[in-house]
């Protein structure tokens, strides 16, 4: 059977897990907010190069990229919290919501 897949809270809410599917990296700003709420590991802070190539982000190196950007590094942990969707000042993520 298909289905989007549901829960009832404790307070009787009806809650559905939606999970990452994409982030919208031209509207991301690095704020890094996002990755801050994931409490999965799911998201990663990246350098982006002058010809847009994704660099591993260090500190130190900050004059080998034009800007940061986050990235959905590990999309299988992801629990459908959505918690980094609320946070997200840019909207730039898009979430599915869990099937069974
Ligand atoms: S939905 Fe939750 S677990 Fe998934 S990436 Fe966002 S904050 Fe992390
Ligand atoms: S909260 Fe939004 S703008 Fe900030 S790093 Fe995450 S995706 Fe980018």
């Amino acid at each position: 059977m298909n289905g989007t897949f549901s829960v009832k809270l404790p307070g009787g809410k009806i809650w559905t897990p939606a999970f990452v599917c994409s982030l919208d990296e031209q509207k991301c700003i690095g704020c890094g907010r996002c990755f801050r709420v994931c409490s999965q590991g799911v998201l990663q802070l990246v350098g982006v190069s002058e010809d847009g190539a994704l660099i591993p982000f260090d500190d130190d190196d900050e004059d080998e990229y034009q800007k940061k950007v986050m990235t959905i590094a590990h999309p299988q942990l992801c629990i459908g919290c959505t918690a980094c969707a609320k946070i997200c000042p840019k909207k730039c993520y898009r979430h599915v919501p869990a099937q069974i």
